[in-house]
C-alpha cells in the first residue's frame, strides 16, 4: 500500500507493479533544475536497474552520485545511437535491464531516447514508462495559455528551408504551440515569430522552470521582443505561444497570390519551393497557384 488516495483503487498495487523486471528499458524521467523533484520510484528504478544509459555520462554521473547510486553508466547520445543502441537492445535479449536518462526531463522528449524506444519495439523488448518533468508539460500548466489543445513543436529545425516553413506552419496554428530554444538563440527566433505571428500573438515564456531563478513572462511576441531587445538572454527557456486566433488574419490575407509567393522568394526560398508554400498556406493545389502566377506575368 502506498501514501495515496485511498479512493483510488489503482493506488493500492504498485508494490507489485514497482518490481524491476527483467529484459526491459525504463525510460526514467529526471529532474530539470531542481534534485527535489525526484521521485521514490525514480531512486528505486535506477538503483535496481543492470545499468544506466545516459546522454551526457559526466552529469549524469554527478546526478547519480547526489542520489548515492552507483550503478555502471553507458553514454548513448545522438552521435553514437546507431551503434550503441543495437548494443543495449542486445543487451536486454540477454536478460539485463537499462534505466535511459537524458539530461533533463523525460527521455525520448527532443533527445535520442525516442530512436532507442524504436529499436527496441521493433525487437519486441518491453519499454516502461517512469513517468516526472517534462519541461514543455511545466511550461503549458503555467502558461496561462489554453491547454485543451496543443502542439508540441521542440526544437525549431536549423536548415533554413525546413525552418521557414515550420514557422509558417507554427504560424498559422490554432492550438497552443509550445517550442524548445537555446539562449544564445533565443532573440533570432523571437524575430522570426514576429515576422510571421505578428506583435499581437500571446506568448508565456518560461525560464529556468523548477530552478532558483524561474521565471514565467506572459505578454505578447512584440512586448517580449521588446524585453530581450535590452535583456541578455540567459539560461533555459520554453516558448508557449497562444494559437492564431480562428478569426484572426493570415500574414498573407492581403496579398495576392504573386505577392504570396513573392513573400517566401524574398526569404530565400526557390521559386518551387515558394509555390508549395504559399499553396500549403492557403490549402489549395501548387498548380493553381502556380497558373495564378503565368496568368497575372
Ligand atoms: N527531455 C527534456 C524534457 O523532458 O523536457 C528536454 C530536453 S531538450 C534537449 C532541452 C530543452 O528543454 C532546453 O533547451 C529547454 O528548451 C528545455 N528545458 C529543459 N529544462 C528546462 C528548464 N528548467 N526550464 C525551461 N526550459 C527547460
Amino acid at each position: 500500500m502506498t501514501e495515496f488516495s485511498e479512493t483510488t483503487e489503482e493506488y493500492f498495487v504498485p508494490d507489485e507493479k514497482n518490481k524491476l523486471e527483467k529484459g526491459v528499458l525504463y525510460l526514467v524521467a529526471t529532474p530539470i533544475g531542481n534534485l527535489s523533484d525526484v521521485s521514490d520510484r525514480c531512486r528505486k528504478v535506477l538503483s535496481g536497474v543492470d545499468f544506466v544509459a545516459a546522454e551526457d555520462t559526466r552529469n549524469s554521473g554527478l546526478f547519480l552520485s547526489r542520489l548515492g547510486i552507483k550503478r555502471p553508466l553507458v553514454s548513448y547520445h545522438e552521435h553514437n545511437k546507431a551503434s550503441v543502441g543495437p548494443r543495449i537492445t542486445e543487451r536486454l535479449k540477454n536478460g539485463e535491464n537499462c534505466a535511459l536518462i537524458s539530461d533533463a526531463g523525460t527521455p525520448a522528449i527532443s533527445d535520442p531516447g525516442e530512436d532507442l524506444v524504436r529499436l527496441c519495439a521493433e525487437d519486441g523488448l518491453r519499454v516502461v514508462p517512469v513517468p516526472g518533468c517534462c519541461a514543455a508539460v511545466c511550461a503549458l500548466t503555467v502558461s496561462a495559455l489554453p491547454t485543451g489543445r496543443f502542439v508540441f513543436e521542440g526544437f525549431l529545425p536549423s536548415t533554413p528551408r525546413e525552418r521557414r516553413e515550420r514557422l509558417a506552419s507554427v504560424a498559422n496554428e490554432e492550438r497552443t504551440v509550445i517550442l524548445y530554444e537555446a539562449p544564445h538563440r533565443l532573440r533570432r527566433t523571437l524575430d522570426e515569430l514576429l515576422e510571421v505571428c505578428g506583435a499581437e500573438r500571446p506568448l508565456s515564456l518560461c525560464r529556468e522552470l523548477t530552478k532558483l531563478n524561474e521565471d514565467v513572462r506572459r505578454g505578447t511576441v512584440g512586448s517580449t521582443v521588446e524585453y530581450y531587445n535590452v535583456n541578455e538572454p540567459r539560461g533555459e527557456y520554453v516558448l508557449v505561444l497562444g494559437g492564431k486566433s480562428p478569426a484572426s488574419e493570415h500574414f498573407w490575407d492581403n496579398m495576392t497570390v504573386s505577392d504570396h509567393v513573392d513573400y517566401y522568394i524574398g526569404q530565400g526560398m526557390s521559386q518551387k519551393d515558394a509555390i508549395k508554400a504559399a499553396a500549403h498556406d492557403r490549402g489549395v493545389p501548387k498548380n493553381e497557384v502556380y497558373a495564378e502566377i503565368v496568368k497575372n506575368k
